[in-house]
């Protein structure tokens, strides 16, 4: 392929709000181009008609395998639900196709199962939790900062239609923190709740907050507190649009990987 020549891309998920999302994205972009959608309705309807983006002359399949086979693309983008994401990501494999999936629900076992397949074919890919890049970012700086402070809480707030908590980001946050932090119990050593879950959900001593209200999206704050300083960390996600930079940068990456990556973070320079 010479450099100028669009990638060609695959949605899966087309009428859900990431799909869609990357699917409006994908239209704005000058390299990326769609070549069909992969929907479990709506067989050989148009993308134009569907969502009603002009210009977009895309045909939806629902057969994976046949989509696969007729468009030959070089990526599939995957928002869906975890069980068909997972169906998906096995497709693109067998067909060579590289994968950037969004859907959640992946266990540490599967991406190392998909990994070990993908490397024998040098197949690159991603599967990121998170595509939002400030979100990531944050994820990184903490790390960084929970070196020097390993006083630290973390407060992450969501929409209440949210199901789990804490979110799979927190998790991740405290994950990258404890590599520089040195482990220790958060708050005084005789501390004691009053009101049960006061201090929040531990994990490794630090304490991680969920708050659920109508109204917001998806932020996160990261407190380090030391002596005579405080320093917060805060990502706020305003829309699904925070989320396709990422998106676009990881269909970009990609195209130059020969590996499985997991999470945005290690594809971030
Ligand atoms: P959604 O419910 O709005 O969309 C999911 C879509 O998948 C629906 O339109 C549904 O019709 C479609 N679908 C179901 N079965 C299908 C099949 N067999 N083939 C094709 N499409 C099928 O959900 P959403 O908010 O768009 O989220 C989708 C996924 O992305 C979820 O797993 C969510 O947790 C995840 N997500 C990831 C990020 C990230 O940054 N990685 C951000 C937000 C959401």
């Amino acid at each position: 392929m010479t450099e100028k020549e669009p990638i060609r891309v695959v949605v899966a998920g087309p009428r859900g709000r990431m799909g869609s999302e990357t699917i409006r994205m994908i239209a704005q972009s000058s390299n990326l181009t769609l070549v069909a959608a992969v929907d479990h309705g709506h067989d050989g309807e148009r993308i134009e008609d569907l969502l009603g983006i002009n210009g977009l002359s895309a045909r939806i399949y629902a057969d994976i395998d046949a989509c696969f086979s007729q468009e030959q693309p070089d990526v599939l983008i995957d928002f869906t639900h975890p069980e068909v994401g997972k169906r998906n990501l096995q497709k693109a494999i067998d067909y060579g196709v590289r994968p950037v999936i969004g859907t959640s629900g992946f266990s540490n076992e599967e991406v190392e199962n998909y990994r070990n397949q993908m490397d024998e074919k040098k197949l690159g890919g991603i599967i990121a939790p998170n595509f939002a890049i400030g979100a990531v970012l944050v994820m990184k700086f903490s790390q960084m900062a929970a070196k020097y402070f390993p006083d630290a809480e973390i407060i992450e707030l969501h929409h209440d239609k949210k199901k789990d908590a804490p979110s799979g980001t927190a998790i991740k946050t405290a994950e990258l923190m404890t590599k520089t932090r040195q482990s220790k119990k958060q708050g005084a050593p005789d501390e004691k709740e009053t009101l049960a879950g006061a201090r929040g959900a531990d994990f490794d001593g630090m304490r991680i907050h969920s708050v659920r209200l109508p109204g917001l999206i998806a932020h996160q704050e990261v407190l380090f507190g030391g002596k005579g300083e405080l320093l917060t960390l805060r990502h706020d996600s305003m829309d699904r649009t925070s989320f396709m930079t990422g998106v676009h940068y990881a269909t970009n990456t990609v195209m130059n990987l020969d590996t499985l990556v997991y999470g945005l973070e290690n594809i971030l320079d």
